[in-house]
């Protein structure tokens, strides 16, 4: 008992092996755009900010519990809190002009069908679909493409079950976040086992499946095994490593401790494990804060008991984690409680990118100096990586050569896996945020890869 605490030593109630019987069930009680109203802290903020949330949340997706109500936003910081801005729309994450449309359509109690236009025509301002989702990406069987996958690079095949959609929370900079809005055309989704396992079945060079959405852990246990539990056949022994996605750690702990199919959902990942398979829970933290309840904590305990690894990732976001000293205190928190820090993206050109993004060369500063802080068991995290369209490209450094102060880079991975693991330069600039706006170092005409990504793009666009 007294090792335990003293292994968690943030922990105030207790150990999480003994508390585990600790934790009262709770409701889960979500609000959206339409429930702003109810939501009690809400009600506490000045009419002005009311009104920035309620205008920004009929763009942007919004939607809330009263766990992350409750036990991770900070009431008493309001705006400052990274947890707030995590989840709750700002005014400046629209421009001026999209903002004072849609907010004069809001003053005037405009109906739903007159807003619609304006909001369409601001969503489609902020460019839904980064990075060639919907068409480079899109796999075919048999002559028909999939809808409900992407397959972007050889060994991992990307799926997006239809029950797991949404999130328990929606995070303000997500970059799917054209799925969670309500425009069906906009959203990857599919309920066919079948295909998945059809496809899989035909790439043997597909090693890994990346179960992801929304979350796949809204889904229930039932619904989640009629897509895992075929992964264990045979013909699909190819498919050593199941990733799943997910936000739940932070957003819905009680998914894992007391939710009534809790159990049914670890013996699945138990399952999987027994059979032979790597299971890799992909947890999205963006500051130490969200893993310091202890709930999460239990969560994170129980998931690793099945013998799944969580692996840790999140982006750079300006606002909310741009700071060296988050970032080594939420890797370290991460390995104490037995996670593997595995990426930091460069937040992508979609949504209110304006808002979030952070310049490349601040990005890798901010990387270098958290790594400088931990020890070598949390610098297993790549990045800043960025996931553009020929892959994800990774910012190793700034340095001068011959005079010239470039970027290193690197494909972390590439859609040619040949293009992986070569360095290359651009020239460097400090305001660039993003893949297209570098330019090759050293008076080149173009990066390494642009040909041979051209000529991809043009046979694949053919086949569709
Ligand atoms: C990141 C990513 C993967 C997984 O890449 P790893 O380097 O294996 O982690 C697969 N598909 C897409 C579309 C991705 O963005």
């Amino acid at each position: 008992m007294e090792a335990l605490a003293r292994a968690f030593p943030h922990e105030e109630s207790g150990d999480g092996i003994e508390a585990a019987a600790h934790f009262a069930p709770r409701e889960f009680k979500v609000y959206t755009h339409r429930q702003l109203d109810r939501i009690r802290q809400v009600q506490a903020l000045p009419e002005a900010q009311q009104f920035d949330i309620k205008v920004v949340s009929q763009v942007l997706p919004f939607r809330v519990n009263e766990y992350v109500l409750e036990e991770l936003i900070d009431w008493n910081n309001i705006p400052d809190d990274p947890m707030f801005r995590l989840l709750f729309p700002q005014r400046e994450m629209l421009k001026p002009e999209d903002f004072d449309a849609v907010a004069e359509l809001v003053r005037s109690g405009a109906s739903a069908s007159e807003m619609a236009p304006v909001i369409k025509r601001v969503r489609d301002g902020l460019n839904p679909h980064p990075a060639g989702q919907m068409d480079l990406n899109l796999p075919m069987l048999d002559g028909e493409p999939l809808p409900g996958m992407q397959h972007k690079y050889r060994e991992t095949v990307l799926f997006f079950p239809s029950q797991g959609q949404v999130c328990h929370s929606y995070c303000t900079f997500c970059f799917r976040w054209a799925q969670f809005v309500g425009d069906k055309e906009l959203r990857f989704a599919s309920s066919e086992a079948d295909q998945l396992h059809g496809y899989l079945a035909a790439h043997p060079e597909v090693s890994d499946l990346l179960v992801t959405g929304g979350d796949p852990m809204v889904m229930k246990a039932r619904h989640l095994r009629g897509y895992l539990e075929g992964l264990m056949k045979p013909e699909l022994a190819h498919v050593t490593n199941i990733r799943i996605g997910s936000k739940s750690l932070t957003f819905w702990p009680y998914r894992f401790v007391t939710d009534p199919d809790a159990d049914d959902v670890l013996a699945l990942l138990r399952e999987l494990v027994e059979a032979g398979k790597h299971v890799a829970f992909m947890a999205h933290f963006n500051h130490w804060r969200e893993m310091e309840t202890p709930v999460c904590r239990e969560a994170i305990r129980r998931i690793r008991a099945t013998g799944a690894q969580i692996r840790t990732q999140a982006p750079l976001l300006h606002h909310i984690n741009d700071d060296a000293g988050v970032w080594a205190r939420m890797w370290r928190t991460q390995v104490q409680l037995g996670m593997v820090p595995y990426y930091m993206f460069v937040e992508r050109d979609t949504g209110a990118q304006h808002y979030f993004e952070v310049p490349l060369a601040r990005a890798w500063k901010i990387y270098r100096e958290a790594m400088q802080q931990v020890s070598g068991l949390a610098r297993t995290a790549r990045g800043p990586s960025m996931s553009a369209d020929p892959g994800k490209v990774e910012i190793q450094g700034v340095t001068e050569i011959n005079g010239e102060k470039v970027f290193v880079l690197r494909f972390i991975q590439g859609r040619n896996p040949d293009w992986v693991q070569k360095p290359f330069f651009a020239k460097y600039d400090e305001n660039a945020t993003w893949l297209p706006h570098l330019k090759p170092a050293f008076g080149a005409e173009k990066f390494f890869y642009e040909e041979d990504f051209a000529d991809l793009k043009a046979e694949k666009l053919a086949l569709i």
